[in-house]
């Protein structure tokens, strides 16, 4: 897969620049009712990621990176924004503090993005191209939920899943063009799942309720049908070892 082989290369995951802008906290601007109603933005996303990941749709990279990420839209004292889970998710429970961030800006012509995060250290998922696109350019689009577990055209076939023709590099131009690409031929909401070539699922819904809807009836429900070719158990236990020692780790340093 072309993108395994850029990562090997020592290439990197975020493929566009991005300048944090402050904390989440600056951003509200001590207003205590935005603050609440971004942690429950964020709180339903994690939760989410997480139902995701447990059934196997996002699966671990060989870095230990989970394959699958998540957006929505939000608006916060008049403007819009784009929440999304951060690049290099552990596996196991997300963090309100140190996985999300909101994205204010995305210029399509530097390819690069403004954000706020909480910490400094973290930065968007390398899929913010795709995910604040289409958030901000698909009419009724609220939320997106995004995972590496199916990405083969026969999968997409069995699924009667639309798929993209070409192979794209992940946060690229042409990754973002060849998603557009799909809706021109299979609008939203008519179709509401898609799968990228190599790539991953893509699910768009007016919220992330919807969202959760069309990855069980779409993906879920059909698992003994069709062979779906997730995250099998024996994986799935490991990752949550991993989300067990990591995540504690990192907050005893505290
Ligand atoms: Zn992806």
């Amino acid at each position: 897969m072309a993108e395994e082989r850029s990562l090997a290369a020592g290439e990197a995951r975020i493929k566009f620049s991005c300048t944090r802008v402050g904390s989440f906290w600056e951003l509200v601007n001590g207003d205590q009712k935005e603050k609440e109603k971004l942690e429950q933005a964020t709180k339903g996303l994690a939760e989410l990621l997480l139902y995701e990941e447990e059934h196997g749709y996002a699966p671990m990279a060989p870095d230990g990176r989970i394959g699958g990420n998540g957006a929505s839209k939000i608006v916060i004292k008049d403007k819009e924004y784009v929440l999304l889970s951060k690049s290099g998710k552990l596996p196991g429970k997300m963090d309100y503090k140190s996985d999300f961030c909101l994205v204010s800006r995305f210029d399509t012509e530097k390819w690069s993005c403004e954000y706020f995060s909480e910490q400094p250290e973290t930065k968007p998922t390398s899929d913010t191209p795709m995910h604040y696109q289409l958030l901000k350019n698909v009419q009724g689009a609220f939320s997106a939920l995004h995972g590496h577990a199916i990405e083969k055209e026969e999968v997409a076939k069995a699924l009667n899943v639309p798929c993209s023709v070409e192979e794209t590099l992940f946060s690229t131009p042409a990754d973002t063009k060849a998603m557009f690409t799909l809706l021109e031929e299979y609008p939203y909401p008519k179709w509401k799942i898609f799968v990228r070539k190599n790539h991953g699922f893509y699910i768009l819904g007016r919220d992330l309720n919807e969202c959760k809807t069309v990855l069980n009836e779409k993906l879920i429900s059909q698992e003994n049908k069709i062979s779906i070719p997730k995250m099998k158990k024996t994986h799935k236990r490991k990752v949550n070892n991993a989300a067990r020692k990591k995540p504690y780790n990192l907050r005893k340093r505290k």
